[in-house]
């Protein structure tokens, strides 16, 4: 899946960098909606305005969205604040009304990812459809290959402007978080797809407003393409999903606070800083190379010793000394202890090797 666009060439995107995607958990009313979107855009220059129209919820009885009714005030919004807009379809039919009301992102929410007949209905509603880009959230459990199957699908009807949304993972025991990151499952998925756009939704992850911060921060952090944040013009009344909804106002502090981190630069003078710097690194791993070699070599010259007078390789007085030894000599050094003793063990581990095998050879 080479041919995956990135975010900076989907049609929607048009100011680059890392994207913002923000708006309510639901749209409620056309007032509510259209106040909101114009708040955010109004605070901050955010990349795509997000809003559910049908809810998955959890339980019967709950606010389960406002459905057709709504996609026409979204396609207000779009038209009145000139903004590409977003929400989630879980069936064939949402996704042909989605595209004549004109949503310009489509979204997969947690609860379809898990079901491969529900993606395989998208994936089929969308064959032939010409340029609308997909993000798909990480299903509900923490299943990379459920996620991965989940975009060969969409990909298969053709679809090639496609990110991943990292919404965390639902778990059974109670933690800090809604859904736990488990950020290695979508590095795990980066690995696998690298050209593949990751947004991460901190809203869902955090399930608090005062997470959403940090975990913007980490997902920045570990490189992640773009973030979508819960935004409501009254996050205490707001029909689903209250606790973890900012303010735009919030929002806006919150994507000026967040210090975007980029993976490489066009700044030639951060450039050519960093050349020296990796510079006097390659230098000095050159000289640990030489250092450990050094080393290995006196270890050889120790084992034919030991040979010669008929010594035992492994020496526990010795070994108890170094291993004591180094890592508090390292320390005094601001290295760290655990740092070590690991690597120690590993050198050990070597010179045991090495030491055995000289040992058991005969003298040329
Ligand atoms: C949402 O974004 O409002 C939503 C329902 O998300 P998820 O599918 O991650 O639960
Ligand atoms: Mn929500």
């Amino acid at each position: 899946m080479k041919d995956i666009q990135s975010l900076e060439s989907w049609s929607v995107v048009k100011n680059g960098g890392p994207i913002a995607i923000a708006g309510p958990c639901s749209a409620e009313s056309e007032e509510q909606l259209m106040d909101t979107c114009r708040q955010i855009t109004e605070e901050i220059g955010i990349t795509l305005l997000r809003a559910g129209i049908w809810k998955p919820r959890t339980r019967p009885g709950s606010f389960e969205g406002i459905g057709e009714e709504g996609l026409k005030w979204f396609a207000n919004v779009k038209k009145e604040l000139n903004m590409p807009i977003t929400t989630e379809v879980a069936n064939a039919q949402h996704v042909e009304l989605a595209l004549k009301y004109g949503v310009d992102v489509l979204w997969i929410g947690a609860r379809s990812t898990v079901n491969p007949f529900t993606i395989q209905e998208i994936a089929d509603a969308l064959k032939g459809v010409k340029d609308v880009p997909v993000m798909i959230k990480n299903p509900i459990n923490p299943d990379v290959a459920l996620w991965k199957g989940a975009i060969e699908r969409i990909y298969g009807a053709g679809v090639r402007q496609i990110a991943g949304i990292h919404r965390g993972f639902s778990s059974f025991e109670k933690t800090q978080y809604r859904n736990v990151p488990m950020w290695k499952l979508a590095i795990a998925l980066k690995t696998e797809l690298p050209n593949l756009p990751l947004i991460c939704d901190p809203s869902h992850i955090g399930g608090t407003r005062d997470l959403i911060y940090p975990v913007s921060q980490k997902a920045i952090d570990l490189d992640f393409d773009g973030l979508m944040i819960e935004t409501h013009r009254d996050p205490d009344n707001a029909w689903s999903d209250a606790s973890q909804q900012v303010t735009p106002k919030r929002l806006a502090e919150i994507l000026n606070e967040v210090n975007i981190k980029k993976s490489t630069t066009d700044a030639e003078e951060v450039n050519s800083k960093l050349d020296t710097l990796r510079g006097k690194i390659d230098r000095l791993d050159n000289e640990l190379l030489e250092v450990l070699s050094q080393r290995m070599n006196v270890v050889g010259e120790i084992g034919d010793y030991k040979r010669e007078n008929n010594l035992t390789v492994f020496q526990a007085g010795r070994w108890i000394d170094i291993f004591q030894n180094r890592p508090e000599q390292a320390a005094k050094l601001g290295l760290s202890k655990a740092f070590m003793e690991q690597l120690f063990k590993l050198v050990h581990d070597e010179s045991i090797r090495l030491q055995t095998a000289v040992v058991n050879t005969e003298k040329a």
